[in-house]
């Protein structure tokens, strides 16, 4: 599409729908520019527009959702607005603190998304308020329009929704850090489990299949011990440098869980050694081991960055899986 196929529709939902918006100032903006612009009324004051953001917010923040991505913190208007319902700021007041502290630089930016300044106005700034175009009472004048006003509303709530989801994450992100940091300990020497894991592995690599050789086998936490804060047995394998490297603190793909699952569970099967640690540190039955594992990965996915593996990397056509299947069909 070409720039002037654009209608003024387009250039207003443009500046609604798209653009990273890390409040809800503009959609309150939109809200106000139609309300005005329905009642004729094209000269705006800063005060009159601090009045309609106060009238507007006082009924949103009701609902009880954030305004604001960053968690822990208000917007102005929620302070205001907080201020107001517990009684120490009248409403002349309130309104007053709207229009020093609250717009920023809402009104200078309602044209721009994503740093680009739309090439069409719906007002202008003057030294007292702001002159609303004739083209917004076009837009919503026009019964067909309908839908871009619910389109506005619709805004705020999936933005009030994305906030919100986004400070539960959050506080949940810092809960679980903490959690494991609590439970883990100390660093020791994981390189002891060498001989004992690649009695497994026979030389071939966790995460790529490929065979290694002797002076490049690494011990890795497969959830990786920035999270863990642990060096369990049951979390450690053997991989290439590269692999290992490759991988850095990022959680790997649900697929290498599984493998992980099931190569503890040989170790259990074949009565090693250290069966009965990796009981201890997961459980008593495969069930409940599987559990503590896909729960303990349910938690790292919130905190960690995924890593898809090694590209071009087929389980199915891995050695150590292809013995693992073999061992399984062997015993049944
Ligand atoms: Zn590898």
């Amino acid at each position: 599409m070409n720039i002037k196929d654009f209608s003024k529709e387009d250039y207003w939902r443009t500046i609604i729908l798209y653009g990273l918006n890390q409040a809800t100032y503009k959609i309150a903006l939109g809200q106000s520019l139609i309300r005005f612009s329905q009642q004729q009324k094209n000269i705006v004051t800063i005060n009159e527009l601090a009045e309609d953001f106060f009238d507007m917010y006082k009924e949103r923040l009701k609902r009880g959702k954030p305004q604001l991505a960053t968690p822990n913190r208000q917007t102005a208007m929620e302070r205001i607005v907080n201020l107001y319902n517990i009684g120490k700021l009248t409403r002349s007041q309130a309104v007053d603190k709207v229009e020093k502290d609250a717009f920023n630089d809402v009104i200078d930016r309602f044209h721009n998304v994503d740093n680009l300044q739309i090439p069409m106005s719906f007002y202008e700034k003057t030294d007292k308020g702001i002159v609303i175009f004739d083209n917004v009472y076009d837009i919503f004048s026009d019964k067909k329009n309908n839908k871009l006003r619910n389109e506005l509303d619709a805004r705020w709530d999936l933005l009030e929704s994305a906030f919100e989801i986004k400070r539960t994450n959050s506080k949940l992100v810092n809960d679980l850090r903490k959690l494991y940091l609590v439970n883990g300990y100390a660093r020791t020497d994981i390189t002891k489990n060498r001989n004992v894991l690649n009695g497994y592995q026979n030389n071939v690599c966790f995460y790529c299949g490929e065979l290694m050789t002797e002076d490049d086998v690494h011990v890795d936490h497969v959830i990786p011990r920035q999270f863990m804060n642990h060096d369990d047995i049951w979390n450690l394998v053997l991989s290439h440098g590269f692999c290992n490297l490759h991988k850095s603190d990022n959680l790997p793909d649900r697929h290498y869980i599984e493998k992980l699952i099931e190569r503890n569970e040989y170790f259990i099967k074949s009565n090693h050694p250290i069966s009965n640690k990796l009981k201890e540190q997961l459980g008593n039955t495969a069930k409940q081991r599987k559990v503590t594992i896909y729960r303990i990965y349910e938690h790292a996915t919130r905190v960690l960055s995924p890593w898809n593996g090694i590209h071009g990397y087929n389980p199915v056509t891995d050695p150590f899986y292809k013995t693992f299947i073999r061992n399984i069909l062997m015993n049944k």
